[in-house]
């Protein structure tokens, strides 16, 4: 439970950031809330050598608009967009999913760019961004680029970002949508057994295949007039749920069943 040793270097903005990760390469990593990377150092499933802070780097922290978007800086704490007033008003799913990430510790030093670079299909936040179709911007010494929500989970705690790239921010549409956000723990402030976000017509699911996904077949069966029962009993198709310590894979596809139609009556309950 010890970590390798390695270097610690605070950077005090993006520029020094993708210096330092120029010149340390593979070799280092960013850190943000730590609530990930560090567990997995003293499991020693991460190794660096470096270790990249970006916690104090102002820019990337806090929400903003732009245009008919929400900005939420990378490294803005759970904790900030959970009690954030803006959030709270345009985009009531975020605030409360960001209320469900473990306990007020970690929401006070867990970010939601930490949480969507980390890539767990059963965090949270990246549920219900990809739900809402959330933008991610990254950027690089070549520039910036931004990548959908739909493109940026790519594979088992994998994303699109590449090793020297920082994630600037996350834009979710302004959009009054019905929403539902349903998490099934086996232990209270746990990470998700499953989980279904609902943002308008969208469904979302987390711990039910690598990545977070959306289920496309709910979704197609709720615009061709299906009622929610029947829309619901489709959310395990194309899914591929792990068995584990937590749940099998039949209790898990049960799961995102349940949740889903609780999830869709919910949202329809808030029109
Ligand atoms: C006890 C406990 C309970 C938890 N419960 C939950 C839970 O219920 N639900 C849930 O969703 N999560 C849970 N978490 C995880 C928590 O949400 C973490 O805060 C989050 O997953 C990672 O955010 P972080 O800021 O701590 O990232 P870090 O751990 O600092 O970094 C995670 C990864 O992202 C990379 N990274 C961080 N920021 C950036 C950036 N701006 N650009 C590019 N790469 C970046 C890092 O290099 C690292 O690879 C829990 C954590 C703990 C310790």
């Amino acid at each position: 439970m010890i970590p390798a040793p390695f270097t610690y270097l605070r950077v005090g903005s993006v520029q020094e950031a993708l210096d330092a990760l120029a010149e340390y390469g593979d070799d280092a990593k960013l850190l943000a809330g730590g609530h990930s990377l560090i567990p997995l150092m003293k499991y020693r499933l991460a190794t660096p050598k470096v270790l990249i802070d970006i916690s104090g780097i102002a820019e990337l922290s806090g929400v903003t608009f732009e245009g008919d978007s929400l900005v939420i800086g990378a490294a803005t704490r759970h904790a900030i967009v959970e009690h954030s007033p803006v959030v709270k008003e345009h985009c009531r799913l975020l605030a409360y999913t960001a209320s469900l990430v473990g306990d007020p510790q970690v929401r006070n030093r867990g970010t939601i760019g930490g949480s969507v670079a980390h890539g767990d299909s059963a965090s949270d936040l990246p549920v219900s961004l990809l739900a809402m179709d959330a933008q991610f911007t990254a950027q690089g010494r070549n520039g910036t680029r931004t990548i959908a929500a739909a493109d940026f989970f790519v594979g088992f705690w994998q994303t699109a970002l590449t090793p020297n790239e920082v994630l600037i921010n996350i834009k979710v549409p302004l959009a009054k949508q019905r929403w539902s956000y349903q998490k099934f723990t086996i232990r209270s402030q746990d990470w998700a057994t499953v989980s279904s976000a609902v943002y308008g017509n969208a469904v979302a699911l987390g711990a039910m295949a690598d990545i977070p996904i959306r289920a496309r077949d709910v979704e197609s069966a709720l615009l061709q007039g299906a009622d929610i029962s029947q829309a619901a009993l489709l959310a395990d198709h194309n899914t591929s749920p792990s068995s584990d310590t937590r749940a099998s894979s039949d209790y898990r596809r049960h799961l995102a069943r349940v949740l889903t139609e609780d999830g869709l009556r919910e949202a329809l309950a808030r029109n």
